[in-house]
């Protein structure tokens, strides 16, 4: 395929925000596209050359990046840098510049394919050392040399990492489901394309197979060490009595460490492909070089693999072997330099709570209790990996008892987890089979929110020259949107916030992002990128603010009243996996529980479901509860 026709279905996908118009576009590209440059084009639609845990970086530098147009132009630098500062955007520049330009024939011409440009953009990205930057500029240079206007503007927006079409995952697996489901209807099509996806991650994966076999290529996708798992996620319910409740009378109980969630990778330590052991967040990112003294600890304490196991890491005290507070472990991520002293400083434990594959093969579709069976059987525990504290319970007053330790020994609370027949490990998927509780905070809604910044208000005053508010928003997985909850403007000092303008920085842009929903015009907008932790008072109803837009009353979303930064960035969500409107609604129905007796919290004619539908994907799609 040519790499022209690719930028052609760029620019329709730049001209839309609507899902259902980008699943059209795409779906209609796929099939056009030979079968093995689909997955090149799936990872070149997200801005990426691989599949994201992999974290093979473009970013090339934007001087670079200039100085390769202005040779390819035949302008001085300066004139570009000048340019950039009125266009604000490199591609843009580009594509004007290589429209002005008068070269020799041959230049131009659109006859780059795609596999071309994909080869280059990865030695362009896998280019270090010394002469690493000629090599980049020469390579970006003939790009553009070759490249028409349009091909130039993306091809600089790809190297720079700043393709941001707006296509996020789920739109990619809807249009894949439409193009490749033969007989097969759309709704069971693009259910298995993503349970296939929570399972292996690769969306270049999915893509190959559906093109080569339809959805029947799904069905060999499973667990492989190395490729990490979506994580299963949590419910919540408001009291113990709820949660024994909803998991008819018996569950089990663990504590609900407040660290960092891992994934572990442990490729077999037998044999001749011994491989190296991963750690992956819970947004997937490759961190196994933070924890060194975890990854040399786990092949040992699991029988030498292979195994997936996942836990949560919390820093503990080296003396007495107690938890410390979460914050401390955040000092140790994104760290690359000072390891040995940081292991030191802040030593962790990984704390065991669920086993994904064994030398047996995946235990995905086993239940839960034989999992945790497996787990305890396969486990050594040492220093530096244990099992995470569990209890079976069967009556409200044990699950206080426990619930009451677990605080006392440093936890945030339980989660309860189903016993049940149906309690296999599901990936990507948010329901009741694990349902969280933590401790009460009177006065104050039941849980924390994960807010994705938006935009910015400009400080004044001591504040001047930093950020002095931020926009947040919630997300909304059926429209693919972050619509607005609240203005943020407590519970940062002054260093927090100089930070923070710092971190935004490179986010903003001229308006908001199309998939922006706003009624407010902050100073600024932001791209939606980084997810802040925030307590407030309470949700309110508010014609202003959108998230949950109607879910409770036509023409109101929720606000969140007296909103305080707790000072936890969620560095390990990205934006779609901040809370989400559905997420609202329920902590919504259960403030109004608790303020109005047992059966408030449901507004006439919209009952609140006992038993809610299960939701997939960024923990937002169907199956049932235990
Ligand atoms: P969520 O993961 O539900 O989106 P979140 O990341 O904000 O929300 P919490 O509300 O803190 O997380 O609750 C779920 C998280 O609790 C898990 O993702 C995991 O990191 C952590 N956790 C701690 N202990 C356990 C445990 N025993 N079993 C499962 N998860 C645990």
């Amino acid at each position: 395929m040519l790499f022209r026709e690719l930028a052609e279905i760029f620019t329709g996908l730049e001209a839309t925000s609507k899902r259902l118009e980008l699943r059209q576009t795409l779906s209609e590209a796929f099939r056009r596209v030979p079968v093995p440059e689909l997955p090149l084009i799936l990872y070149l639609l997200q801005g990426q050359l691989r599949p994201e845990y992999e974290g093979v970086e473009l970013g090339m530098a934007d001087s670079l990046a200039r100085k390769a147009l202005a040779l390819a132009v035949g302008r001085p630098e300066e004139d570009i840098a000048e340019l950039v500062r009125s266009s604000g955007d490199l591609g843009d520049t580009a594509e004007s510049l290589l429209r002005q330009r008068t070269g020799p024939p041959g230049q131009g011409t659109g006859e780059l394919s795609v596999t071309g440009v994909y080869d280059a953009l990865q030695a362009i990205a896998s280019s270090t050392g010394e002469g690493s930057q000629e090599e980049k500029v020469r390579r970006l240079r003939e790009l553009l040399d070759a490249g028409t206007p349009i091909e130039a503007k993306y091809l600089v927006r790809l190297v720079l990492g700043k393709l941001r079409l707006g296509v996020k995952e789920m739109t990619l697996l809807d249009a894949l489901a439409d193009a490749f489901r033969g007989e097969t209807g759309f709704k069971e099509a693009r259910a298995e394309a993503e349970a296939a996806f929570n399972v292996s991650s690769d969306l270049g994966e999915i893509a190959g197979r559906m093109a080569e076999h339809g959805v029947e290529g799904l069905r060999g996708i499973t667990a492989q060490v190395g490729k990490p798992i979506r994580p299963m996620l949590a419910e919540r319910e408001a009291s113990l009595e709820e949660v024994l409740e909803r998991m008819d009378g018996s569950c089990a109980l663990e504590y609900k460490y407040d660290g960092l969630r891992l994934q572990a990778h442990v490729p077999s330590t037998r044999g001749t492909q011994a491989g190296t052991v991963r750690l992956f967040s819970r947004r997937l990112e490759d961190v196994s070089s933070q924890f060194p003294e975890i990854l040399a600890a786990l092949p040992d304490a699991l029988g030498g693999g292979p195994a997936i196991v996942e836990g949560e890491c919390v820093p503990i005290d080296p003396v007495t072997g107690e938890l410390r507070p979460f914050q401390e472990i955040s000092r140790r991520r994104g760290r690359k330099y000072e390891l040995e002293r940081m292991q030191e400083e802040v030593p962790v434990r990984l704390l065991l709570f669920d086993l994904l594959l064994s030398s047996e093969g995946p235990t995905l579709a086993q239940p839960y209790p034989e999992r945790r069976a497996r787990l305890e059987r396969l486990l050594r525990p040492s220093e530096r990996i244990g099992l995470a504290t569990r209890e079976l319970v069967h009556d409200l007053s044990s699950s206080e008892r426990f619930f009451q330790q677990a605080l006392a020994d440093g936890c945030e609370g339980v989660m309860a987890k189903s016993l049940a027949e149906g309690s296999s490990y599901r990936a990507g998927t948010r329901g009741f089979w694990w349902i969280k509780y933590k401790r009460e905070y009177t006065h104050e809604l039941a849980d924390t929110i994960d807010g994705v910044v938006v935009g910015a208000y400009r400080g004044r005053g001591r504040r001047a020259g930093r950020y002095g508010a931020l926009l947040l928003a919630a997300y909304d997985p059926g429209t693919g949107r972050f619509p607005t909850l609240c203005k943020l403007g407590t519970g940062f000092d002054d260093a927090t916030l100089e930070d923070l303008t710092r971190r935004l920085a490179g986010d903003e842009r001229k308006g908001p992002d199309p998939s922006v929903v706003s009624t407010l015009e902050p100073d600024v907008w932001l791209e939606p990128r980084l997810v802040l932790e925030v307590r407030g008072a309470e949700l309110t109803l508010s014609p202003i603010h959108r998230a949950g837009d109607g879910l409770v009353r036509p023409g109101y979303g929720f606000a969140l009243r007296f909103p305080r930064f707790t000072g936890r960035l969620r560095e390990d969500k990205g934006p779609e996996e901040a809370t989400t409107v559905r997420e609202l609604l329920r902590l919504y129905q259960t403030q109004v529980r608790r303020m109005e007796g047992p059966e408030a919290g449901t507004d006439p004619g919209r009952p609140a479901p006992r038993h809610p539908r299960e939701r997939r994907g960024t923990g937002e799609a169907g199956a049932e509860s235990p």
